[in-house]
């Protein structure tokens, strides 16, 4: 099959011009396109008047290699045709041979610490590898889930154990759903993890679309179904069980089990600790147990809400509201004089501002969307960054003490009820408090403050933010308009600590425990904690087959 990259139409183009240009590409015969696909389709919106739409296409054809050589020889440094890569995902260990090692007497089954994308892709891939894993998550299925989460935004009710961070699902459940990622993926393991999205119910969509997203609603169905998956693999959930100690051999320090918050000891030898990046409490009893932990750098900051129709505008010109365009999305950084990046995280075109919190007495804010994305405003996080040993010290779980003690000061600010601290860009850019909001109505709930924002910041970030929004106004018409909102605090856009791993997948000094996904360092996002999921089950698989490690 041939890949054919960088086909371009304009937005308006009749269907069979995609086919057409396929054909004059390849100067291809009128019978040699057997049949094509589209494997990926973007935009470019660089010239407002004239929105080209960016295909790739793989396709089959007569005579492949004949057709492929005289691409080359008429067009010597033209990349752009290619032949389209193998994509498949073969398991390390087969189901056969997983099923084997599980009917040994003396078998124990591999643990899957939390059910979030980490999690659930790790024990998706080990179920299917017949290692019948046991996946143990501290929050509730994920439909109960909804309602304590909903709670939090209706009632000012928070379950600590069950909420926007903790339950099946993890913490992208009630997202904008974006399933895209910048990591280097050279074994196209995020194909696979959107091909089993798919399966569970995602729309098909996802596998072409450059940006694709899925929205709160179909993420929650299609949790359910990859449960169900499992499930029928041999695999098992439990729920309402917090994994609260290690057991670990005396010397070795080589894990022997989990111990729950019940006292339960569950024997174990191969543990995935896939907790994600807010679970404060799991990394102080790692640390306290002597698991091998680094400061990681991550980001402070609001959230940010105008007019979706004034992003659609500023991106998109007269083509604003097209449908194949659909809700305008942006990426903005500057690097500001004091030293520190500003940049957009997480935008949610069309979406809301969420309460975020796991923890009594904060605020945080991120960011959701229905798969419609059809609300009134588009959000993003404007955060920036910190330094660990300069912002807070060097040490494992400071970074953590860093972000409590602003998301306190955002509950206080907020009025103590957990309404999230607001001001006016305009306010916030003039150096005085908000006493009243404008014409772009917040969507966070259970409410908002208006307040001075710098009290729950900061002042390098204060600072930053400051001469940033001016700037970005200049590239997004519109972004520094005097009623846009922000909300505060905006402190888990990453995990602020990272678990070394040695090469075959362990922690370094703690064999047998596979830290894994956003909580331990090595995503950030959906898509890249999914990935990461099939790596480290790949991991565990090899090692649980006596097999070393693949490159
Ligand atoms: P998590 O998803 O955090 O899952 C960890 C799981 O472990 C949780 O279910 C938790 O309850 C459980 N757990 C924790 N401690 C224990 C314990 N001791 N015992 C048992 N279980 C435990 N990313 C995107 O790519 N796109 C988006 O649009 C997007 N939007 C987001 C919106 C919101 C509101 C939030 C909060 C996050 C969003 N993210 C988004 C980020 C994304 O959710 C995370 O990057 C991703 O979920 C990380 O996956 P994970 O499996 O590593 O960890």
């Amino acid at each position: 099959m041939l890949r054919l990259t960088e086909l371009r139409l304009p937005l308006d183009h009749p269907p069979q011009a995609l086919e057409e240009t396929v054909r004059e590409r390849l100067s291809l015969a009128p019978d040699a396109l057997e049949s094509f696909s589209v494997f990926r389709r973007g935009h470019d919106a660089r010239r407002r008047s004239a929105i080209k739409l960016v295909y790739t296409v793989d396709c089959v054809v007569k005579e492949e290699a004949a057709v492929l050589a005289r691409f080359r020889a008429e067009h010597p440094n033209n990349p752009h045709v290619t032949i389209a890569p193998d994509m498949s995902w073969q398991p390390p260990v087969t189901q056969a041979e997983g099923a084997r090692l599980a009917s040994q007497p003396e078998y124990r089954r591999p643990v899957v610490i939390g059910a979030g994308p980490c999690g659930f892709m790790a024990a998706l891939m080990l179920a299917r590898m017949g290692l019948r894993p046991l996946l143990l998550e501290r929050g509730k299925v994920v439909r109960e889930r909804t309602v304590d989460t909903f709670a939090l935004w209706r009632r000012a009710e928070l379950t600590p154990e069950s909420n926007v961070q903790f339950g099946e699902g993890g913490a992208g459940t009630f997202s904008d759903g974006k399933l895209y990622s910048q990591v280097r993926d050279p074994r196209f393991l995020g194909r696979r993890v959107l091909e089993e999205f798919v399966k569970a119910g995602a729309p098909e969509e996802i596998l072409y679309l450059a940006h694709p997203h899925i929205g709160t609603f179909r993420l929650v169905s299609m949790v359910e179904h990859i449960r169900a998956e499992i499930e029928a693999a041999g695999g098992e959930y439990r729920f309402g069980t917090r994994v609260d100690g290690l057991e670990m051999e005396a010397g070795t320090r080589r894990i022997t089990g989990v111990r729950t918050a019940s006292g339960e000891v569950i024997a174990a030898d191969h543990v995935v600790m896939a907790v994600g990046h807010s679970a404060r409490d799991t990394f102080a009893m790692l640390h306290a147990a002597g698991v091998q932990m680094q400061t990681k750098p991550f980001s402070i900051g609001v959230r940010i809400e105008h007019p979706q129709s004034v992003i659609d505008t500023a991106q998109f010109g007269p083509s604003a509201g097209n449908d194949l365009l659909g809700a305008a999305e942006y990426r903005l950084v500057h690097h500001a004089s004091n030293g520190r990046g500003v940049y957009s995280f997480c935008m949610c075109p069309g979406g809301t501002v969420v309460a975020a919190t796991s923890e009594v007495g904060q605020v945080v804010t991120n960011g959701m969307s229905q798969y419609s994305r059809a609300e009134r405003n588009a959000n993003s996080g404007m955060v920036v960054d910190l330094r660990p040993g300069e912002d807070y010290p060097d040490e494992p779980l400071a970074g953590i003490e860093f972000q409590r003690h602003w998301e306190r000061q955002a509950f206080l600010a907020g009025g103590s009820n957990y309404n999230a601290p607001a001001q006016r860009v305009g306010d916030f850019l003039a150096g005085r408090p908000s006493t009243t909001l404008g014409a772009v109505v917040p969507s966070y709930k259970p409410g908002v403050t208006p307040t001075d924002l710098s009290k729950c910041l900061p002042a390098f970030a204060v600072e930053a933010l400051r001469e940033a929004l001016p700037r970005f106004d200049r590239k997004l018409r519109g972004f520094a308009m005097e009623d846009a909102v922000m909300t505060g605090v905006e402190t888990r856009t990453s995990s602020p600590l990272r678990l070394p791993r040695a090469a075959d997948g362990h922690s370094i000094g703690t064999p047998g425990l596979y830290p894994a996904g956003e909580g331990a360092g090595y995503a950030g996002g959906i898509l890249s904690a999914g990935i990461d999921g099939i790596r480290i089950a790949e991991a565990v698989a090899l090692n649980m087959a006596g097999r070393p490690a693949e490159g």
